[in-house]
């Protein structure tokens, strides 16, 4: 599709003005270390997707408030962007890990504020995005002390 040089950082600001208002409402604070990272090839608008995915279902992990941490920086050796979304939420169980990527599935069966409980389609939709860009997702979570997504995307070459 419409790959170009993308300034991650100003997607991730984007993102989190976007949610601001939910964010506030349930009592999550965020932090950001955004590193100056060169510009990733990316489709801006499907990032953007990826991160209010991830965000969303951070803050639904949260139900009592907590912190979303996330981070930006280079991966040097591999050419590559590093970005990570990370919350205190509730974690998830090693046994599902496994499936949280499939395709419907999901964990939110009762009606959450916004009236409805997941679709599951959300991180399968991450998971496709990042793959057509040529990059790689993967989470680390341990339950009661919250969960990491780490997304890593290829840097914009110079002729691009
Ligand atoms: P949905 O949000 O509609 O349930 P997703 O594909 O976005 O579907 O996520 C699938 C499942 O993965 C969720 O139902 C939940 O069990 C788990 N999950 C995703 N993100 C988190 C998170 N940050 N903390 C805890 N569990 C999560
Ligand atoms: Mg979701």
């Amino acid at each position: 599709d419409d790959f170009e040089p993308t300034d991650l950082a100003s997607i991730i600001e984007d993102s989190l003005m976007l949610l601001e208002r939910e964010l506030r409402q349930y009592r999550v604070s965020v932090e950001t270390d955004l590193q100056d990272v060169p510009a990733a090839r990316a489709n801006g608008n499907q990032i953007q997707r990826v991160l209010l995915n991830l965000v969303i279902n951070a803050r639904q992990a949260m139900p009592e408030g907590g912190t979303i941490s996330i981070g930006l920086k280079t991966n040097a050796e591999a050419n590559e962007v590093l970005l990570t979304v990370r919350d205190s939420g509730s974690g998830i169980p090693q046994d599902q890990l496994p499936n949280i990527f499939e395709p419907f599935f999901s964990t939110k069966s009762g009606p959450d504020a916004s009236g409805k409980g997941g679709t599951g389609l959300g991180l399968s939709a991450c998971r496709d995005i990042i793959q057509e860009h040529g990059g790689r997702i993967r989470v680390e979570s341990t339950v009661g002390r919250g969960t990491a997504f780490i997304i890593r995307l290829p840097v914009a070459s110079k002729s691009e």
